[in-house]
């Protein structure tokens, strides 16, 4: 399944996430790298805590709550993971891989978030940041508005199909 670009993404996160835990002291016991597989696998876009619990339950996976919220905290503490808050104030996370950025479409009519990728915006940003004279660590946009019909709503949250994901 090495052709599958999710997949790719997942493996990639993965590797630089046991890196980053290993450097940092944490030990990846079986409990953890279940927790770090349905991350890896389920996160690519924005996802609830609660969302990658019942994932991992159906995966068969034992880990209690807590310790996948030590996992969370853990994550997004070493920057592998970015999070933010949807309208209702719950956190949502999403990981962090450099070919994987993108940003959100918000639909009024169903709330549903859809990812998106724009090179031109990105350009904008950087120049916007040169502007005001700040060195740039991180950006995040969300455009919110009535999707176009011929924008066809994914059913949850899929990573944007023109960052050159794929087999590299
Ligand atoms: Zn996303
Ligand atoms: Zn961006």
């Amino acid at each position: 399944m090495g052709a599958d670009p999710l997949r790719g993404v997942a493996d990639r996160w993965l590797t630089i996430a046991h890196e980053q835990f290993g450097a940092d002291g944490l030990r990846i016991g079986a409990a953890r790298a279940c927790v770090l597989d349905v991350i890896a696998r389920d996160a690519q876009c924005l996802v609830g805590a609660q969302e990658i619990i019942a994932a991992i339950r159906r995966d068969g996976g034992t880990a209690s709550q807590a310790s996948v919220y030590r996992v969370f905290d853990d994550a997004y503490r070493l920057g592998l993971l970015r999070r933010e808050l949807d309208d209702s104030g719950g956190v949502r996370y999403e990981i962090v891989l450099p070919e994987s950025h993108h940003h959100h479409l918000v639909d009024d009519a169903s709330g549903q978030t859809i990812p998106f990728h724009d090179d031109e915006l990105e350009a904008a940003i950087v120049a916007a940041a040169r502007r005001l004279g700040v060195r740039m660590t991180g950006h995040e946009v969300r455009i919110r508005g009535v999707i176009p019909s011929r924008v066809t709503p994914v059913d949850g949250c899929r990573p944007p199909v023109d960052v050159g994901l794929g087999p590299q």
